[in-house]
């Protein structure tokens, strides 16, 4: 059972691939009720449904590239409107860029709400793509994986829902996780101070062990809806 929060909560996981966002959104959506927004996710399933959004966006993110932000917004615009936002959300992989940023700054102030936080996961660079090129989901339930870092107790078997299916994204190989490292960089760490600046900013040490990452992040959202 998830833990009551006094009130729903609006944050943000910024960090490059690899850093745990997907892992950590899934932990803080489990322990307190919140609802998990990738806009990574959600692109996927527009390329899986053969929509107008998803075959626009599929090469773009075959190469490592940023989908344009009019057709992100516009997903993203859209997943925001169903009523299970009202618990409040996690956003992972979303803003990407100032423009994204400032387009949910306006979003959310014509609905009368605000950032509460955004989450900065710290992590080194040159240990993400050997995190990236080695992880995997069950196809059942989601639970992510990893070939060095995380097996099944049981070899082929989900731990949560005893799936035997996995699956492995198309874009977590070495070249094109080079090339979405460098979009992080060009794009998306500018962020950092973005919110630093509107005073919302935090930091978490992305290095340390999943459990204890956890634990940082559920401090904050405990501390942000006091
Ligand atoms: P992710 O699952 O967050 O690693 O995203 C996978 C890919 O989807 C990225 O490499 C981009 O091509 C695309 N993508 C996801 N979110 C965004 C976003 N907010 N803006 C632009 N592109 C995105």
């Amino acid at each position: 059972m998830s833990e009551t929060i006094t009130r729903p909560a609006i944050l943000i996981l910024l960090g490059p691939p690899g850093a745990g966002k997907g892992t950590q959104a899934r932990m803080l959506e489990e322990r307190f009720g919140l609802v998990q927004l990738s806009t990574g996710d959600l692109l996927r399933a527009a390329v899986a449904a053969g929509t107008e959004a998803g075959r626009a966006a599929k090469a773009v993110m075959e190469a490592g590239d940023l989908v344009s932000d009019g057709i992100v917004l516009a997903i993203l615009k859209d997943r925001m409107a169903e009523p299970d936002t009202a618990k409040g959300v996690i956003l992972d992989g979303f803003p990407r860029t100032p423009g994204q940023a400032e387009a949910l700054d306006d979003l959310l102030a014509a609905q009368g709400q605000k950032i509460d936080a955004a989450i900065s996961i710290e992590v080194d660079d040159a240990a993400m793509v050997a995190r990236v090129s080695g992880r995997y989901t069950c196809a059942d339930c989601g639970e992510g994986y990893h070939d060095e870092f995380k097996q099944p107790v049981t070899a082929g078997t989900c731990d949560k829902c005893g799936g035997t299916t996995f699956n492995r994204r198309a874009d977590d190989n070495a070249e094109t996780v080079g090339a979405r490292l460098t979009a992080y960089h060009a794009s998306t760490a500018p962020l950092i101070a973005y919110y630093e600046a509107r005073g919302v900013l935090r930091t978490v040490d992305g290095m340390s062990a999943i459990d204890a990452i956890a634990g940082a992040l559920g401090e904050i959202v405990t501390q942000v809806t006091a």
